[in-house]
């Protein structure tokens, strides 16, 4: 079983943003965001964190709280973005610290990128690494927050024409529409 699939059937929803470093920021955080921590120890972050980026970690305690300063400034970068602000500096300085350190090692396999096993250090390097690919293209003005009331999850939109609404047309997308329908 791959690490990704290890992941609780009903916490996989918050892992479909399309990009890691966004799916980085479901698994808790700080004030708000709290109530939703999935990160209490070594065995969490390697679940979920290895889970996310579907490769095997090897975590220590003091991991669980070296984590936080980066998933605090990819919060806040990304909600930012899906209200059209650019990252702040002292976001931006959190990122690029963390993204100057070693990353997980990738390897092509059967046409795929695999990453090789390793430490939280690296993969909080590959994190922020996608996040600096993220904010600096494009598809930073396509980061979007669900528009259903009691999620709240985000997502980068990359339909063409740019007007999804919904982390997911089977979850929030169906419920609205039924909604509608009802109110209709
Ligand atoms: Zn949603």
């Amino acid at each position: 079983m791959s690490v990704s699939q290890r992941i609780p059937r009903d916490q996989r929803r918050r892992f479909r943003t399309g990009r890691p470093c966004l799916d980085f920021t479901h698994t808790g955080g700080d004030g708000p965001y709290a109530v939703w921590e999935l990160l209490h120890t070594p065995e969490d972050v390697a679940l979920y964190v290895g889970g996310l980026l579907d490769v095997e970690l090897s975590v220590v305690d003091a991991d669980v709280a070296a984590l936080k300063p980066l998933r605090a400034a990819l919060t806040n970068a990304a909600r930012g973005a899906a209200r059209g602000i650019p990252p702040s500096d002292a976001d931006v300085a959190v990122i690029n610290t963390v993204a100057a350190t070693p990353p997980l090692v990738p390897r092509l396999a059967d046409g795929r990128v695999v990453l090789t096993p390793g430490t939280l250090p690296q993969a909080l390097s590959t994190l922020a690494r996608d996040a600096i690919d993220l904010f600096s293209s494009p598809l930073r003005d396509r980061v979007r927050v669900c528009a259903a009331e009691d999620c709240g999850l985000l997502f980068v939109d990359a339909s063409r024409p740019g007007l999804r609404r919904w982390c997911s047309m089977e979850r929030c997308g169906d419920r609205a529409k039924k909604r509608k329908a009802r109110a209709g």
